[in-house]
């Protein structure tokens, strides 16, 4: 066997080398049918090889805690992804045959015998062995024309074709498998990436699926429309304006002891009143710009040096926005002041006019309510602010935008 594996990884590079733009279109559709069935011919080798591996425990006998352990450092893969393998590798062995012979024939996809590997154990258990039988060679079947979900969803309904007499009472144990199958499956995984960087990556259960989409769909509309990010932007700012909001509550689990909270420690000039670079407390370096920003929201603890690097701690109480202040500062905005800009009080910090690192004080004059969106285009942008003549805050846009730089209000909130 591996002297014909080593055939065919040779045939294989020879199929690299080969010129892709050289082919005619109805070669390139051919070649990439054949490739892809070839990859399923091939996913078929590797989990036979999996099972055997794990049938005669290789990764146990060499130190590992498991098979999956042990081919994710072997393969260098996800643990989920070697959990699956393994998991579908074992579940392969012990359904009917045909669900082999389809994927080694390369007639269906590994998620598709994944698909049918599920259905058929959620049959035989309400319908015996027979008529899973007759569900794979019908899921067989339609894997040539549905994709992996679609096939999910129409295996549900399996019995209908195969065990007509069975199928409603299956019905319902067929969904209560497929709902311990998404609650197993449930898992959110959070793996570092360069320069601070988070990659979330993972699948919520039909529960939770609908939790996020209630709260984080109305939080991720474009907030006006002057709004240049993309949905993906969006529903990231969304997630950082639910994040902050449990923060603002107060009401979370203490970590080692302390309040959960952001601590951003950095220094600061007292002469100049200039904030220096800053750091997270898990390391990273932040800018004197994101500092300022951070440095406005009640819900953050900026840590502030002085010249030895002692901690000094410039009246923090005052500066933070809370309590009467806050709710002095909603009645007077009625949420975020942005020209245009419809986000309510609860997903707003309030931002110094004067930032209290330039000497501005925490008073109702010196605050402005914006949203995370459009606090952060504060900072970084040429807007200006400012409270007009009769106390009610005001934006100035940049030149470039309006060269008569007339100030512009938030007409959502307040009527005028
Ligand atoms: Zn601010
Ligand atoms: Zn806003």
């Amino acid at each position: 066997m591996i002297d014909e594996l080593a055939r065919a990884e040779g045939v294989v590079a020879t199929c690299t080398e080969a010129a892709a733009w050289a082919l005619s279109e109805h070669d390139l559709i051919a070649a990439l049918d054949v490739t892809h069935r070839l990859q399923q011919r091939l996913a078929a080798v590797r989990l036979a090889l999996v099972r055997e591996v794990d049938g005669r425990g290789v990764a146990v006998a060499r130190g590992a805690s498991s098979t999956a352990v042990w081919l994710r450092h072997r393969l260098r893969l996800d643990m989920s992804d070697a959990r699956r393998l393994v998991g579908l590798a074992a579940s392969l062995d012990a359904t009917p045959p045909a669900v082999r012979d389809a994927l080694a024939g390369g007639a269906v996809s590994v998620e598709q015998a994944r698909v049918i590997v599920d259905t058929a154990a959620t049959v035989s258990a309400v319908a015996g062995a027979e008529v899973a039988d007759k569900a794979v060679g019908v899921l067989v079947e339609w894997a040539g024309q549905f994709d992996p979900i679609l096939l999910r969803r129409m295996g549900t309904r399996i019995l209908d074709h195969v065990a007509p007499d069975l199928a409603d009472a299956a019905t319902a144990a067929a969904l209560a498998a497929e709902e311990a199958r998404a609650a197993r499956d449930r898992h959110v995984t959070i793996s570092e990436r360069a320069g601070g960087r988070l990659r979330l990556s993972g699948t919520l259960d039909a529960e939770a699926a609908a939790l996020l989409r209630a709260v984080i769909d109305p939080l991720s509309a474009p907030s006006g429309p002057d709004d240049a990010r993309c949905p993906g932007q969006r529903r990231h700012d969304a997630l950082v304006d639910v994040c902050r909001l449990a923060l603002r509550t107060g009401e979370l689990p203490e970590s080692g002891g302390e309040p959960a909270q952001i601590v951003v420690t950095t220094g600061y000039d007292g002469l100049t009143r200039q904030l220096g670079a800053g750091a997270l407390d898990t390391g990273l370096r932040l800018t004197p710009d994101t500092v300022r920003q951070l440095a406005c929201d009640a819900a953050i603890l900026p840590a502030v040096l002085g010249g030895a690097s002692r901690p000094l701690d410039v009246g923090r109480q005052r500066r933070l926005i809370a309590g009467p202040l806050r709710r002095a500062l909603v009645l007077r905005d009625g949420g975020c002041a942005f020209p245009g800009c419809d986000r309510p009080p609860r997903w707003c910090a309030a931002h110094h006019i004067r930032h209290w690192a330039d000497g501005g004080p925490t008073t109702l004059d010196n605050a402005v309510l914006l949203c995370g969106h459009h606090h952060r285009h504060v900072h970084q942008s040429d807007w200006a602010v400012r409270l007009g003549g009769d106390g009610h805050p005001e934006f100035v846009p940049p030149a470039w935008l309006d060269p008569a730089r007339v100030p512009r209000r938030n007409h959502y909130h307040r009527r005028t």
